[in-house]
């Protein structure tokens, strides 16, 4: 017998994947969890019935969201990273040699311990307890309202703006970042597809420029994701994205999508997003 999953990624349109079978199925105090390994992404960490990441083409999503503001910012040695429970982005994020401290804050501890156990290889930096990453299971919208000028960046590595994740999309939440970051600090957040989520990103844009002198939007190749092209949008108070010096960039990084020529045309932006963001 056949076993497809399907995420209904809008009204009318849904992406299903043969899967061979559901590893794990629970549910946490925030939302359902489940591990499906799948014939062409292999296994996939689901959260209310959406695709989060994937062993096939979990790579592009996790080196985007890190490398790239993490090389705008001269000298990052303080990070945060908000979500993020599968740990891909942490894994990315401890590669980078002057980073002191790495503190990631998941509200769901559930997501944490089936990602150990079910994505040993996205999961690797939370399984080995690494000198420089703090992990803390707890709010991040709760945590932001807390710290004030501490962190060089922040990751905002959130799922959908739905459930636990909807506030973090939020003008007061991007206050409370501001109000987290050194007077040089930058952050990032996922942004969701072009194509589908227009509205939201035009809204997120205007709510970041508001607070934000530099506001940028890039994009990465994600099969996963809907419509597979995906967007992450920077807010910075000093460093603009777009004159990142690029020679600070080491040649033998250890990626398979981020490198050197990517840090500059990733904030290339065909007219229909431009149009978006004016
Ligand atoms: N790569 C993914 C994507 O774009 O779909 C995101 C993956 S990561 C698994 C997202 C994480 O954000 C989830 O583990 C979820 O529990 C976490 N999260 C949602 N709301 C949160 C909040 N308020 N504070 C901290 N973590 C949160």
């Amino acid at each position: 017998m056949e076993l497809w999953y399907t995420e209904y990624q809008t009204e009318n349109l849904g992406l299903s994947v043969r899967i061979k079978e559901t590893l794990y199925a629970g549910r946490s105090e925030y939302q359902e969890v489940a591990v499906v390994d799948s014939l062409e992404f292999g296994r996939m960490l689901v959260l209310d019935g959406v695709f989060q990441t994937s062993v096939f083409d979990e790579f592009i999503y996790h080196e985007m969201i890190a490398h790239v503001p993490l090389f705008v910012h001269p000298d990052p040695r303080t990070v945060l990273i908000i979500g993020g429970g599968d740990g891909g982005t942490a894994r990315e994020v401890v590669k980078h040699q002057s980073i002191e401290v790495a503190e990631m804050v998941e509200i769901d501890g559930l997501v944490v311990d089936v990602s150990k156990k079910y994505l040993p290889e996205i999961s690797v930096a939370l399984n080995d307890n690494h000198p420089k990453l703090q992990l803390k299971i707890g709010d991040g919208i709760k945590h932001m309202e807390e710290v004030e000028n501490k962190y060089d960046v922040i990751i905002v590595d959130c799922s959908d703006p739905i459930g636990p994740g909807a506030g973090l999309f939020t003008h007061a939440f991007y206050q409370n970042v501001h109000k987290a970051l050194r007077p040089d600090g930058l952050f990032v957040q996922q942004t969701e597809s072009p194509f589908f989520h227009q509205d939201l990103i035009k809204r997120l844009k205007a709510d970041i420029a508001s607070l934000f002198p530099i506001t940028r939007l890039y994009l990465a190749n994600i099969p996963l994701y809907p419509s597979g092209l995906h967007c992450f949008t920077i807010g910075s108070k000093q460093y603009d994205p777009l004159h990142t010096d690029r020679n600070r960039i080491p040649d033998n990084l250890d990626t398979r999508y981020y490198n050197r020529e990517l840090q500059k045309s990733c904030f290339a932006l065909p007219n229909f997003v431009q149009d978006l963001l004016k």
